[in-house]
């Protein structure tokens, strides 16, 4: 309202429009209209920091995208270099077929190859700009895979695992990448538990979206993890990368979905990947 608009609302018209009746006005307007510039310095003041955190995000996506590129370089790189070794110790392999302890160290070789080999890929996992390659799977057929793969580490490490999960629940994603960040959830809840314990998986289903929450009976996040879990590099683990959270949340970004991790009242640390259900026309899109 303006100021002049303001006054002659309040000044009543006639012979008693004194010169207090005008003050009084005057200063009822004048007071309006600070409360208006007050209202207004908040607007600016909230927008501005909205703007610096949306600049500092910018600022990390960037450096993260660099980060990415350079990662992704020297991946290709250290991939392109393993074939080769690969060959070779295969045509080492079948020379010292008759020699126990040459083959002994040819395992130790291998082994250490092995987890060259899944660190790179992991790399170029998280730095793979893919699209997803969205279809309509059950989500317990794929849970059991994931859990069978890991049978060996589960049993030497004395975990059980307990699964709730319909079986004919049905979920939309990349069944690739949907398996990856199963599975990446599903070694972090063993690595937690090197005295045993119990893994539990259980699938949820609402109308928007599926739930998956993997949880623990390990000593839990540490404060500090709690909230770094999920950039890429943060590891607390000797030999860790820090990249199979981040690729968990990669893999619930590309989806629509979310992931978030809490401490358990009753111990342990409890994961859970939220994934949108979509339309058969939105996967088609
Ligand atoms: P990495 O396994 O290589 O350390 P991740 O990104 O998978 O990388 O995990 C990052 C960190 O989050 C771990 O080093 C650990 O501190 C913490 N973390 C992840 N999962 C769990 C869990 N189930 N219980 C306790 N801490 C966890």
């Amino acid at each position: 309202m303006s100021q002049s608009s303001a006054i002659s609302e309040s000044i009543p018209l006639g012979a008693e429009c004194t010169l207090e009746a005008v003050l009084a006005a005057w200063h009822e307007a004048t007071l309006r209209l600070e409360q208006t510039h007050a209202a207004l310095r908040e607007e600016v003041r909230l927008l501005t920091h909205e703007l610096e955190i949306k600049n500092r995000e910018l600022a990390r996506k960037n450096r993260l995208a660099d980060l990415g590129q350079m990662a992704s370089h020297v991946a290709h790189e250290v991939r392109n270099n393993l074939v080769p070794v690969a060959l070779y110790l295969s045509l080492l392999r079948r020379r010292l077929a008759n020699d126990a302890v040459g083959l002994e160290i040819l395992d130790k070789i291998s082994a250490g190859f092995t987890n060259l080999e899944a660190t790179v890929n992991d790399l170029l996992q998280f730095t793979a700009e893919r699209e997803p390659q969205l279809s309509v799977f059950p989500i317990r057929k794929m849970i059991d895979e994931v859990l069978s793969a890991v049978a060996p580490q589960l049993a030497a490490q004395a975990v059980a695992a307990v699964v709730e999960a319909s079986p004919d629940m049905l979920v939309t994603a990349d069944p690739h990448l949907l398996r990856r960040a199963v599975l990446n959830l599903v070694l972090n809840a063993i690595d937690a538990m090197p005295q045993g314990g119990t893994l539990t998986i259980i699938a949820t289903s609402d109308q928007q979206a599926l739930e998956l929450e993997v949880s623990d009976t390990g000593p839990g996040f540490s404060e500090e993890a709690l909230h770094k879990a999920f950039e890429p590099f943060f590891t607390t683990k000797r030999g860790g990368m820090g990249l199979g959270l981040a690729i968990v949340a990669r893999v619930a970004e590309v989806h629509g979905g979310s992931v978030s991790a809490v401490n358990c009242p009753e111990g342990g640390a409890a994961l859970t990947l939220r994934i949108p259900h979509r339309t058969v026309k939105e996967c088609a899109a």
